[in-house]
C-alpha cells in the first residue's frame, strides 16, 4: 500500500493535559461510558475535553462493521449495559453540557440496530439534564424497519449521520454502507420530524475530485440536510487506508462558501473539524441567532 504524505504544518494536535481531560476521562471510567474520542483515536481530544465537550459512544466498545478509515475494534458485540442511557444522562447533568453528542458503534446484530437504547439515552439526557440538548450521531439502521421512527420519536434536536465520503469511495472506503441509503435515512429523519436540524459529514482527502464533493452537497440539500461538517481524513495507524493528499486549508474555506450558497444552515469545514467537532458552540450559536 501506499503510505500516507507527510503531515502539513496546519494539523496540529494538542496533547491531551489539561484538568478537565483528567475529570472527564474519570467521569467516563466511573459510569462505564465510552466516548468516541478515545476509541476513534480523534486528534482533538485535548482541546474537546479540555472545554468540557465530549462525544459518549453508546452500545459497547466493539462494532459489527469494519470501515476502512476508523479505529474502532471490530467483532463480536458485548451484551447491552441496562445502565447505559441512565449514565449517559448522569455525565450530562455532571459535566454541566449544554449540547451532547450520542453516537454509538453499528449493531447489525441486534434486531432494532440499537435504536431503543438511543431513545432511552436521549430522554434520559432530558430528563436528567434537561438544559442540554441532544444530537444523535447514528448508524445506518440497514434492515432495521421502525429504527429510525424509534429514534426520532424521543425527540433529539439533531439527528446527525454521516455520508463519509463521495459515492465512488464507498467500496472501499465504507463497504458495509450504501450512499442511497444513508440519504435517505436523513431525508427520513426530516420528514418524520420538520423540526428535527439534520447533518451530515464528510472526510475529505480519501481520493474524491471537487466535483464529486460538489454533487453530495446537491444530495445533501435534495434530502433537506441542515447542517455539514467536512474535515481532512487522518490515517489512524497504518494498517487503515492510507490518506491521499492533504486538502488546503483556502481549499476548506471554499467548499464552506460553495456549500452556504448551496442553502446549508451551517458548515464547519476546516482541516481538523470532525462530526462533533464543536458541535456544542455551533448549535448554541445557532439557537441563538
Ligand atoms: Fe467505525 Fe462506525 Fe464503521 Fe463501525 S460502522 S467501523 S464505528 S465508522
Ligand atoms: Fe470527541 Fe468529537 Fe471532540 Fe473528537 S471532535 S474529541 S470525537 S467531541
Amino acid at each position: 500500500d501506499k503510505p500516507s504524505p507527510r503531515k502539513p504544518a496546519w494539523i496540529r494536535v494538542k496533547a491531551p493535559t489539561s484538568k478537565e481531560y483528567g475529570e472527564t476521562r474519570r467521569l467516563m471510567r466511573e459510569k462505564n461510558l465510552h466516548t468516541v474520542c478515545e476509541e476513534a483515536a480523534c486528534p482533538n481530544i485535548g482541546e474537546c475535553w479540555s472545554a468540557k465537550h465530549a462525544t459518549v459512544m453508546i452500545l459497547g466498545e466493539i462494532c459489527t462493521r469494519a470501515c476502512a478509515f476508523c479505529n474502532v475494534t471490530t467483532g463480536k458485540p458485548n451484551a447491552l449495559d441496562v445502565m447505559e442511557p441512565e449514565n449517559t444522562g448522569i455525565a450530562a447533568r455532571e459535566m454541566g453540557l449544554k449540547h451532547m453528542v450520542i453516537t454509538s458503534v453499528d449493531r447489525d446484530d441486534l434486531a432494532d440496530g440499537g435504536a431503543e437504547q438511543f431513545a432511552r439515552s436521549i430522554q434520559k439526557v432530558h430528563e436528567l439534564s434537561p438544559g442540554t440538548t441532544v444530537e444523535v450521531l447514528t448508524p445506518d439502521f440497514r434492515h432495521k424497519d421502525g429504527a429510525l421512527e424509534i429514534v426520532i420519536a424521543a425527540r433529539p434536536d439533531v439527528f446527525n449521520h454521516n455520508l463519509e465520503t463521495v459515492p465512488g469511495l464507498y467500496p472501499q472506503i465504507r463497504p458495509g454502507a450504501r450512499y442511497f441509503h444513508s440519504l435517505r435515512l436523513l431525508d427520513r429523519a426530516k420528514e418524520i420530524d420538520p423540526l428535527v436540524f439534520t447533518k451530515s459529514g464528510l472526510m475529505v482527502g480519501l481520493g474524491e475530485t471537487r466535483e464529486q464533493v460538489l454533487q453530495v452537497m446537491d444530495d445533501m440539500r435534495s434530502a433537506n440536510i441542515d447542517f455539514l461538517t467536512i474535515g481532512q481524513y487522518l490515517q489512524p495507524t497504518p494498517k487503515h487506508v492510507a490518506v491521499d493528499r492533504f486538502v488546503t486549508p483556502e481549499e476548506f474555506d471554499e467548499y464552506k462558501r460553495v456549500a452556504l450558497s448551496k442553502g446549508f444552515l451551517h458548515v464547519a469545514s476546516t482541516p481538523m473539524t470532525r462530526s462533533s467537532y464543536h458541535a456544542d458552540k455551533d448549535f448554541t450559536a445557532l439557537k441563538a441567532a
